[in-house]
């Protein structure tokens, strides 16, 4: 690592891991993974599909067990054998992934009140009225009361965002959120995650959108057959890349 990486390395690790080893049988999947990334930090995930980029995410909101080494969110370890402990950790840590996963029996304000209403138990006003909210933010205020059918693959999208940030995540991970959108519908959805990215959000993304990590990443970290290969700034990983394997993926998306 060179002297960029030291100088936007987070003084203070909101998620932290630490020697992380995943398998599937005998396949490893995730090779020793050492990461921390700060409050408020954005963090791009880049690499070759199979490199290992959704099992990492997966294992930091507790989708998958994994074998070895250490895993904290927000200061807490993470422990699969305790059931309660994992429930905490889901309630902080929030997850959007490429299909929209819209409950199409509720209207998109009842997909965003489901998780607060059930698990926090809030009343019924005071989610409705926070759904409103998180609507309007993701630009959907006239939307509340409409199926999920009826609304476009970026707005179902907006939708996912907006039920995410309703359990108030302290992190939110993106696993590629954009890649089963119709091209025109790319920029709504990425202009949301730019907000967040602006109000302060936490962000762990997986993208193959470019020129959106490119500018919104504080960081970005290059894997590779399961390990992290090369991480700094968006500036240094893309514009300068250290290493033949970023060089070829680079080049690879032109
Ligand atoms: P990426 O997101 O970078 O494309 P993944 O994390 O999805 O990579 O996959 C990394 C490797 O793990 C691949 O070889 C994939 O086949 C394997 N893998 C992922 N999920 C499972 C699973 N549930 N069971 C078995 N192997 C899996
Ligand atoms: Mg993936």
């Amino acid at each position: 690592m060179h002297a960029a990486d030291e100088r936007a390395a987070p003084d203070y690790a909101l998620v932290s891991i630490e020697g992380l080893r995943k398998r599937f049988g005998d396949n490893e999947v995730l090779k020793g993974i050492d990461l921390s990334i700060g409050r408020r930090e954005v963090v791009t995930i880049i690499g070759k599909s199979g490199s290992g980029k959704s099992t990492l995410l997966r294992c930091i909101n507790g989708l998958e067990a994994f074998q070895e080494g250490s895993l904290r969110v927000d200061d807490q370890p993470l422990r699969h054998d305790d059931p309660r402990a994992m429930r905490q950790l889901r309630q902080h840590v929030g997850m959007i992934f490429q299909s929209f996963n819209l409950f199409p029996h509720l209207t998109a304000g009842q997909n965003v009140m489901l998780a607060p209403s059930l698990v926090k138990r809030l009343p019924k006003e005071v989610a409705h009225d926070r759904a409103r909210k998180l609507l309007g933010r993701v630009g959907l205020g006239d939307k509340f009361d409409s199926y999920p059918d009826r609304l476009s693959g970026g707005q179902q999208q907006r939708v996912a965002i907006a039920r995410a940030l309703a359990m108030d995540p302290a992190v939110l991970l993106c696993d590629e959120i954009t890649s089963a959108l119709d091209p025109e519908l790319v920029g709504e959805v990425l202009r949301v995650v730019e907000g967040l990215a602006e109000d302060g959000m936490t962000l762990i993304m997986v993208t193959h959108e470019m020129n959106f990590a490119r500018k919104v990443s504080d960081r970005v970290v290059f894997m590779h057959q399961g390990k992290v290969h090369e991480m700094g700034p968006p500036e240094a990983l893309f514009g300068d890349p250290r290493t033949a394997e970023l060089r070829q993926f680079l080049s690879s998306l032109h």
